[in-house]
C-alpha cells in the first residue's frame, strides 16, 4: 500500500486530532493540553519518546541506527495570540488560534511517525522526531538546539513542512535552496530629556533621535550590502509616551525587524544596527539601549534533499496532486537554527486552500484563514516518503 493510501485510511483519526489541538490551542513554550494529547497518540501507536530536558518538547527515535544514518522530522505546535475569525464547527475556544496551522503541522508529523512505525523493520537508518514549542517566538529552534537537540543521537539530516493555504493547487511547494529569510527582531529604547517644545535648547529630543536613527539604519542596507544580496528592514513600532504637540518627551522607543535569504548580509545587519543606533544615539547625546528580541538565521535547502523530497512527492502522490519548486519566500521559520546546523535539510510546504463562498484564500496569520484538511494526507504521506527514501539513500 502506498503512503498515499495509509495516509487516506488514517485521515478521520488526523482530522480528529487535529481539530482537538485546533479547539484548544495554546501559546509560547508550555503547551500541556497538546502535549498531553500528542503522547496518548504516541503511546496508542507504541511509538516510544521523551521530553527534550525541561522543555515540553517531545522526541524520540524509530528504525535502526546500525543500518544507515539519522533523519530529524520536526513538527511545531504552538499557537499564536489572536483571535480567530473564520467560522469552524471546531473552533477556537481560546483568545489564541492556530492561524499558522501548527496544529496541522503536529498532526502531520504524528500520522508520517505512524506511518513509519508499522515499517519500523524495513528502516535503513533511523528516525529521529522532534515535536517543538515555541516556533512563533523564533527562539523555540533555539532552545531545541541548547537542550541537545542535535545530540543523543545526532541527526545526519533534517525534514519538516509548513502549511501554505493561499496557493492555487493543493500540492507539495519546495524551494531548491534558499526557502525563507532570516530574521532579526530588535528593540531601541532612546533616553533623552524632557522639554517643553517651544524651548528644545533645554532638552534632548529622544523623537529626534530616532528618526535619525531609522534613516541612518536604511543606510546599512543603501550602501553596505551588496546590491544582489539585499536584506529588508522596517520599524513598525515607534511611541514616545509624554509627547505631545508642543512636550518633547524624554524617551522614546522603537521596534523593528530586518530579513534577509543571505546569511552574510543579516550578519552585516545584526553587527552594524547596534553600532548605528549607539553612535548616532552619542551624536545627539541620547543614552541608547539595543535589544535583540529574536535573530533567526535563513533557512536554506539543500539541492539534493530538495531534489529527494520533490521526487518522493511525486512518488507519493502521482498525478492527482501537483508538486512544484517556488520561488524563496520572506518570511521566516525558527527551525532555521536547527536546519543551519545539518549537513542536509529540505523543509517544504503543503498547498492547502480552501477558498470561502466568494472565493476567497487567506494566507497563515490572517484571522479567517481556513486550511484544507487534505493536507493531513499528502503532508505525511510525502515526508513519510522522503524519510524512507532519504534513509535508503543513505543507508550503509
Ligand atoms: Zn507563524
Ligand atoms: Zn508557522
Amino acid at each position: 500500500m502506498s503512503y498515499l493510501e495509509k495516509a487516506r485510511k488514517l485521515f478521520d483519526e488526523a482530522k480528529a486530532v487535529r481539530r482537538q489541538i485546533h479547539q484548544n490551542p495554546e501559546v509560547g513554550f508550555e503547551l500541556p493540553e497538546t502535549v498531553e494529547l500528542i503522547k496518548k497518540k504516541l503511546d496508542e501507536h507504541n511509538i516510544a519518546y521523551s521530553q527534550l530536558g525541561d522543555t515540553c518538547a517531545i522526541v524520540g527515535t524509530l528504525g535502526d541506527p546500525s543500518k544507515g544514518k539519522t533523519l530529524l522530522l520536526r513538527g511545531d505546535m504552538d499557537a499564536i495570540p489572536m483571535v480567530e475569525e473564520a467560522e469552524l464547527e471546531f473552533a477556537s475556544k481560546k483568545e489564541c488560534s492556530h492561524l499558522c496551522g501548527h496544529d496541522l503541522h503536529a498532526t502531520s508529523l504524528l500520522i508520517a511517525l505512524i506511518m513509519l512505525k508499522e515499517d519500523e523493520d524495513k528502516l535503513q537508518g533511523q528516525i529521529k522526531f522532534l515535536f517543538q514549542p515555541a516556533e512563533e517566538t523564533l527562539n523555540g529552534g533555539k532552545l531545541m538546539l541548547e537542550k541537545g537537540i542535535l545530540e543523543n543521537p545526532k541527526p545526519d539530516a533534517g525534514m519538516a513542512l509548513h502549511m501554505w493555504p493561499n496557493g492555487k493547487k493543493t500540492g507539495i511547494l519546495i524551494q531548491k535552496k534558499e526557502a525563507l529569510a532570516s530574521a532579526l527582531n530588535f528593540k531601541i529604547e532612546i533616553k533623552g530629556k524632557g522639554a517643553h517644545g517651544a524651548l528644545p535648547y533645554n532638552g534632548i529630543d529622544p523623537v529626534f533621535v530616532a528618526s535619525q536613527i531609522i534613516n541612518g539604519a536604511n543606510g546599512i542596507l543603501a550602501r553596505e550590502l551588496p546590491s544582489n544580496k539585499g536584506a529588508s528592514l522596517s520599524m513598525g513600532y515607534i511611541n514616545a509616551p509624554g509627547g505631545a504637540i508642543n512636550i518633547i518627551p524624554p524617551n522614546a522607543y522603537l521596534e523593528g525587524t530586518s530579513r534577509s535569504l543571505y546569511s552574510e548580509s543579516a550578519k552585516h545587519v545584526a553587527q552594524r544596527l547596534p553600532e548605528i543606533v549607539e553612535h548616532i544615539g552619542k551624536a545627539f547625546r541620547a543614552e541608547t539601549e539595543y535589544e535583540v528580541a529574536a535573530n533567526a538565521p535563513a533557512l536554506i535547502n539543500t539541492l539534493e534533499m530538495s531534489e529527494l523530497v520533490k521526487e518522493s512527492a511525486e512518488e507519493a502522490l502521482g498525478s492527482e496532486y501537483s508538486v512544484e519548486y517556488i520561488e524563496p519566500i520572506l518570511a521566516s521559520e525558527d527551525y532555521a537554527h536547527i536546519a543551519s546546523h545539518l549537513p542536509e535539510s529540505c523543509y517544504f510546504f503543503v498547498s492547502c486552500p480552501s477558498p470561502d463562498e466568494d472565493g476567497n484564500v487567506y494566507a497563515v496569520h490572517n484571522p479567517k484563514v481556513v486550511f484544507n484538511e487534505e493536507a493531513l494526507i499528502i503532508g505525511p504521506a510525502t515526508m513519510a516518503q522522503a524519510a524512507v527514501n532519504w534513509l535508503k539513500k543513505n543507508s550503509k
